[in-house]
């Protein structure tokens, strides 16, 4: 049984040689991580070596030029195998913004960097605690002083912040109340955040109930250079937004690539384990879960590969990108139930890595959007229903 490789599926030997390298990463290395609530520092070394999370990176700027149908088959095998790609996916996605609306000037500095590794961009600030999915009523501020902006405000939930270089960061540099629309007046910088640590910049990370460096940041008269600025000031809303739809496409294949490793890890345990002198396997109690998981797994898939089919051929792709996250998400969630439920008493032990995976793939119902707020982008923007909130 391959549960990875569709016969349609173009990146074969991509997913070879991920797994080759996943290979030197077992279980029980994620596991020692999580109880210390370490980072995979060689884990995310091997993938930036081995040119995987500069694969969106166009050749000009030292990457891989890959599309997005190759860095899903990436992110989903990683996930497939047993690793967590949650400690470095967002290097892949993050630079998009600084790609397609940075200055020539940004993408010569900062693309071939972030391509070989030199620089980490992994942190994006966007979500603050007060504001919440009403991310236009954040309150973070960027005051303009001569050739350089202030920054005053407090972000929750910035993953990977104490093991990033960079911060792409979503501030108000117009206050709501003086823009005509909602979404105007935010702006896009990027945080030279090794620079502006103790220089008003404070990290403080979250413990979580499973290994995801997440923190709070607090901004105090932070100051970060106005070249710093991406694109046009008060438009950086827009350009968030621009990024959604690979970020949510990768997420989803992360989550199909989850979905897979329980299903295949159930299936094997449950034609295995003999109990009444038979295997439990052989009990439809046991198989249906299972295969229902599949089937949402396969269904999910299809809406991810129809999402990144159309995202890498430049057409709209906003309503798969947001159904292909949730559908994978929760199809990620259901193998993890089947799973755990499979192995009975040992799916709760953690030397079988199942627990571990399972507190893991939950977040992606919450993050990086929740499944409400992609019902209501159904409702409205598909449906043609009207706005709920
Ligand atoms: C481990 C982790 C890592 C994260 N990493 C990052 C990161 O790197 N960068 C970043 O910026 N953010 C990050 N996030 C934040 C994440 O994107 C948010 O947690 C998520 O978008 C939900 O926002 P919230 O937590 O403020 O929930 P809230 O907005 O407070 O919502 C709480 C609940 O209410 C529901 N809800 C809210 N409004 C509505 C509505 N109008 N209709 C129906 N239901 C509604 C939501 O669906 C949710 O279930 C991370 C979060 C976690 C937990």
């Amino acid at each position: 049984m391959d549960l990875h490789s569709p016969t349609d599926d173009p990146h074969g030997e991509i997913r070879d040689s991920v797994r080759r390298l996943c290979a030197g990463f077992p279980g029980e290395y994620w596991r020692k991580l999580d109880q210390e609530r370490g980072y995979p520092t060689e884990f995310v070394r091997a993938l930036t070596e081995a040119g995987y999370l500069g694969a969106l990176i166009p050749e000009e700027f030292g990457g891989a030029g890959l599309n997005l149908s190759a860095a899903a088959a990436i992110l989903e095998t990683v996930q497939a195998e047993g690793c967590n790609g949650a400690a470095c996916h967002a290097q892949m996605y993050i630079m998009g913004t600084i790609l397609r609306h940075g200055s020539p000037a940004q993408k010569k500095a900062y693309l071939p960097k972030i391509a070989t590794g030199a620089l980490r961009l992994q942190a994006f600030g966007v979500t603050e605690p007060t504001s919440g999915t009403d991310t236009t009523s954040l309150r973070t501020f960027a005051r303009r002083e001569g050739d350089k902006y202030i920054v005053n405000g407090q972000k929750v939930w910035t993953s990977r912040a104490e093991h990033s270089d960079l911060m792409l960061l979503l501030a108000r540099t117009t206050p709501k109340e003086q823009t005509t629309k909602r979404t105007e007046g935010l702006s896009t910088f990027i945080v030279d955040m090794k620079q502006a640590l103790g220089n008003g910049l404070t990290i403080r990370p979250i413990r979580t109930m499973m290994n995801h460096n997440s923190c709070e940041v607090f901004f105090d008269n932070m100051e970060v250079p106005a070249e710093n600025l991406v694109g046009v000031e008060g438009r950086g809303f827009r350009y968030i937004l621009d990024g959604m739809n690979a970020e949510r496409l990768l997420i989803a294949s992360e989550c199909i690539g989850d979905a897979k490793w329980f299903i295949a890890k159930a299936t094997e345990y449950a034609r295995n384990r003999q109990v009444f002198g038979r295997p439990i396997g052989q009990n439809q109690g046991v198989q249906f879960p299972i295969a229902r998981a599949y089937a949402q797994m396969r269904a999910a898939e299809l809406l991810v590969r129809e999402g990144v089919r159309k995202f890498d051929a430049g057409e709209t792709c906003g309503p798969e990108a947001n159904m292909a996250k949730m559908l994978a998400a929760e199809a990620s969630w259901a193998a993890g139930e089947a799973c755990i439920q499979t192995h009975g008493g040992f799916g709760f032990a953690e030397e079988y890595d199942i627990e571990r995976k399972f507190r893991e793939t939950r977040l992606y119902q919450v993050a990086p959007i929740s499944t409400n707020l992609i019902l209501s982008y159904v409702a409205e923007h598909v449906l043609g229903l009207p706005r709920s909130y």
